[in-house]
């Protein structure tokens, strides 16, 4: 290893500034979306049995709901433009806009070149949380979303139920296209209700045990209109062990909500990002 130089101490000691300082990020209008979500109404549901994903649509202007029910359960979140899935949740720029977890106000931001709101969180009954002595928070934007791939790449071994295949079956079901092709489509995730963050010693990704408790919910408006996907995880609540089908897991709820369309007035649907897209050329 190189020895640190005489001014180590020095160049440690500078303070970080924040990457993307938010000011100026175009924010939501929370007590608008609340006075309209009182007047919503149900009209939809879907339900994730365990270790498996479900689809659902949500037109733009709608609420859904995702719920912990029968048992504490991790659940991971891929979304779609409804009309052009070319353009999906992108998990790092959100993290990079909001940090490594997300809550109340966030957003979740679509993939490039189109980088605009696709959801705003509403609602989050596990907001209490904060961040526990471990340095653990709920529901990140920093792991991947558990992948056969990489179980295969550490065991050697095959196993169909990872987030990311039954994400893929979903997907494939829902645009009614080939598994091969769905594969490709399934994107990072919101970790739903995950509880997780780095080591502090080596700065490893480590899961622990979900805070989540049956009733626990997590409510986004849709500021677009949305295919959605959620995957209830192999791993349960993530106390032990994913990638296998030793976990007890549980189902997840997706219920989505109508507002009355007056309720909403002053608020429109976001427009693709305003950039040329010349990249100077
Ligand atoms: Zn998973």
């Amino acid at each position: 290893m190189t020895d640190a130089p005489p001014d180590a101490e020095a160049r440690r000691a500078i303070p970080p500034v924040i990457c993307y300082p938010t000011e100026t990020l175009p924010q939501p209008d929370l007590s608008l979306y609340a006075r309209a979500r009182k007047g919503a109404r149900k009209v939809d549901e879907a339900l994730a049995p365990p270790r498996e994903a479900a689809s659902f649509r949500v037109p733009a202007g709608h609420f859904f709901r995702i719920t912990s029910v029968e048992g504490p359960q991790v659940g991971d979140l891929n979304l779609w433009a409804a009309d052009n899935h070319d353009e999906r949740f992108y998990s790092g720029k959100t993290r990079a806009l909001h940090g490594t977890h997300l809550g109340v106000g966030h957003r979740m931001w679509s993939s490039f070149p189109y980088l605009r709101p696709m959801a705003t969180l509403v609602e989050d009954t596990l907001g209490w949380y904060g961040q526990d002595p471990f340095g653990g928070r709920v529901h990140d934007v920093i792991g991947t979303r558990c992948d056969p791939h990489t179980h295969h790449l550490l065991s050697g071994a095959e196993y169909h139920h990872c987030c990311h295949s039954n994400l893929t079956r979903a997907y494939a079901a829902a645009a009614g296209v080939p598994v091969a092709d769905a594969a490709r489509m399934v994107h990072d995730v919101l970790n739903v209700f995950m509880c997780t963050g780095f080591t502090r010693d080596t700065g490893q990704y480590f899961m622990k045990a979900s805070p989540v408790r049956p009733g626990d919910h997590l409510e986004f408006f849709a500021e677009i209109d949305l295919l959605g996907a959620l995957s209830a995880c192999p791993g349960g609540d993530c106390s032990a062990e994913h990638s296998s089908d030793a976990a007890a897991c549980h189902p997840l709820l997706v219920e989505v909500f109508a507002p009355d369309e007056a309720a909403l007035e002053g608020w429109s649907s976001p427009p693709v990002n305003g950039y040329s897209g010349t990249h100077g050329v």
